[in-house]
C-alpha cells in the first residue's frame, strides 16, 4: 500500500477495530495484510451493520475481501448445512479466485465454499449444492443449469453479492441475472461491486438493492497513478519483433499480453515460445485444466510471459505483474482500465505498454480522454521500424485455424517461421471471438 495512504490513517481504522472475529484477524494477518484498504475501510462496517452496499472499486483494490470478511464474520456461529451466502459472478476465473480467497480469509472457521462454473463436470458441483455449502460462488450461466435441475437449495440465502457487475452485463448476462435474482428469498442483504457504475448498472442495483450505502474508491475509470503508460506506434507486421525485443529487457519479469482474438493469442504465444522466452496462455477454448494450468506457471514464475484475450484475463489476480502489454489495441478504453488494472495490484509499481498502428492513433487517442491523461509515445532504439512486410510466399492454402484478421485491405503478416520449414504467409479476415 502507498506509504502516505497508511499515514493518513486513524489508529482505529484497522481490522482490529472493525470488530472482526479473532479468527479473521489471525487469517488476516497470515495473509500479510496489516492495514484495511480504502474500499475495506468503507465497506467492512456498513456490512457488518446489515446495510445493502453499492461499491465502485478499481481491480486490485482488494474488494473481494472487502466483503468475504463480513460475510465470513456474520456466518460464524453459525449452524452449517444450508446455502446462506450467493456470489455471482462473470466469468470461472473470477469465481475460482474468489473461493481460493474464502478458503484463505475463512481459514480456522468451519464455513466452506464451493465455485460454480461451466466447463468442468456437473457432479461436484451437484454434491456441494445439495449438501448446502453455506457460500456458492458462480457464474450465472451455469448456475442456472443447477437451478433448473433442483441441485440448488436458497431459501435460507441471507446475502447475495453482484461481483464485477459491469461486466457481468457486458457478457450479456442480466437476463440470467435477473432470473436467478427473482428466485431468490426477498429477505436478504444484497452487495453489488462494479469497477464502474454505468446507467445499466445502477437500473440493475436500483431494482435488487435497498437503500444502498454508496461506496466509491478513487475517481471512477482511472488504474492506479503508479502505472506509467506508454505506447509504441508499429505497423502490423512488425509487432512481434517489437514484442520479442522488449521482452529480453531486464525489467521484463512477469509479463501479461493481451491479444484481441484467441487465435492470435495462440499464433502470438508460438512466436514468443519460438523466440524463447518461457509463455502460457488462456482464452476462451482451452479447458478449465489448461487454464489453471497456464495461470500456475505464470504466477510461480515459470513462465515469464501469459498471452490471454480480454475475456479470459478478466478477474486475473496474480501478484507482482511488472508490465500489460497491449499486442492489440483494447476493443475499448473501458477494457485498456480493465487490462491495466491486472498491474501495479496494491499500488506497487507497474508498466502498461501499448502497440497501436498508425491508423489506431485516433483509438489511442480515445484512451487517452478515458484515462485523463496523455501516453507518451515510445521509439525503441536500434529497432528498425522501417523494415519492410515480408515477401509473399506462394504455398498450400492456409488452414482456417491460422487465419487472422486485418484491418484495411488485404496484407500479409509475417509469423515466425517454424524451425527448418519455411516461413508461410498468411491472409484473410477472421474475427474468432
Ligand atoms: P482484489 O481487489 O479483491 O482482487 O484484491 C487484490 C489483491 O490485494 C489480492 O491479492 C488480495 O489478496 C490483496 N489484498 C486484499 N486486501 C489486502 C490488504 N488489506 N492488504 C494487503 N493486500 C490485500
Amino acid at each position: 500500500m502507498a506509504k502516505a495512504l497508511v499515514a493518513a490513517m486513524e489508529p482505529d481504522e484497522s481490522f482490529e477495530a472493525m470488530g472482526l472475529d479473532p479468527t479473521l484477524l489471525r487469517a488476516v494477518r497470515d495473509l500479510g495484510y496489516t492495514t484495511p484498504t480504502p474500499i475495506q475501510r468503507q465497506t467492512i462496517p456498513a456490512i457488518l451493520d446489515g446495510h445493502d452496499v453499492i461499491g465502485s472499486a478499481q481491480t486490485g483494490s482488494g474488494k473481494t475481501a472487502a466483503y468475504l470478511l463480513p460475510i465470513l464474520h456474520r456466518l460464524i456461529g453459525q449452524a452449517p448445512g444450508r446455502t446462506r451466502v450467493l456470489v455471482l459472478a462473470p466469468t470461472r476465473e473470477l469465481a475460482a479466485q474468489i473461493e481460493t480467497a474464502l478458503h484463505d480469509l475463512g481459514r480456522g472457521t468451519r464455513i466452506r465454499g464451493k465455485a460454480v462454473y461451466g466447463g468442468v463436470g456437473m457432479e461436484p458441483q451437484v454434491t456441494a449444492l445439495r449438501h448446502g455449502v453455506d457460500v456458492v460462488i458462480a457464474t450465472p450461466g451455469r448456475l442456472l443449469d443447477h437451478m433448473q435441475r433442483r441441485n440448488a437449495d436458497f431459501r435460507a440465502l441471507q446475502v447475495l453479492v453482484l461481483d464485477e457487475a459491469d461486466r457481468m452485463l457486458d457478457m450479456g448476462f442480466l437476463p440470467d441475472v435477473r432470473r436467478i435474482v427473482g428466485a431468490l428469498p426477498r429477505e436478504r442483504q444484497t452487495l453489488l461491486f462494479s469497477a464502474t457504475i454505468a446507467r445499466e448498472v445502477e437500473d440493475l442495483a436500483r431494482s435488487i438493492l435497498r437503500n444502498p450505502v454508496k461506496v466509491q474508491v478513487g475517481p471512477p475509470r482511472r488504474p492506479p497513478d503508479t502505472i506509467r503508460h506508454e505506447a509504441y506506434v508499429v505497423p502490423q507486421h512488425l509487432k512481434t519483433p517489437l514484442l520479442v525485443d522488449l521482452l529480453g529487457r531486464e525489467d521484463m519479469m512477469s509479463v501479461l499480453v493481451f491479444t484481441r482474438t484467441k487465435r492470435r493469442a495462440d499464433r502470438l504465444s508460438r512466436q514468443v515460445a519460438q523466440a524463447g522466452f518461457p509463455v502460457a496462455r488462456i482464452h476462451g477454448d482451452r479447458s478449465q485444466g489448461q487454464r489453471e494450468a497456464a495461470l500456475a506457471g505464470f504466477r510461480s514464475g515459470r513462465h515469464q510471459v501469459l498471452v490471454a484475450t480480454d475475456v479470459a484475463a478478466r478477474g486475473l489476480d496474480v501478484l507482482g505483474i511488472t508490465h500489460v502489454i497491449n499486442y492489440d489495441i483494447p476493443p475499448d478504453p473501458t477494457d485498456y482500465i480493465h487490462r491495466v488494472g491486472r498491474t501495479a495490484r496494491m499500488d506497487a509499481v507497474g508498466e502498461a505498454i501499448t502497440f497501436a498502428t498508425p491508423e489506431e492513433e485516433r483509438d489511442l487517442q480515445e484512451i487517452e480522454r478515458t484515462l485523463g491523461r496523455p501516453i507518451p509515445r515510445e521509439r525503441l532504439a536500434g529497432f528498425d521500424y522501417s523494415a519492410p512486410p515480408p515477401p509473399r510466399v506462394r504455398g498450400p492454402p492456409p488452414r482456417a485455424r491460422q487465419r487472422q484478421r486485418f484491418r484495411g485491405p488485404p496484407s500479409r503478416q509475417r509469423s515466425a517461421p517454424p524451425r527448418g520449414r519455411p516461413g508461410h504467409y498468411r491472409r484473410g479476415s477472421h474475427r474468432g471471438d
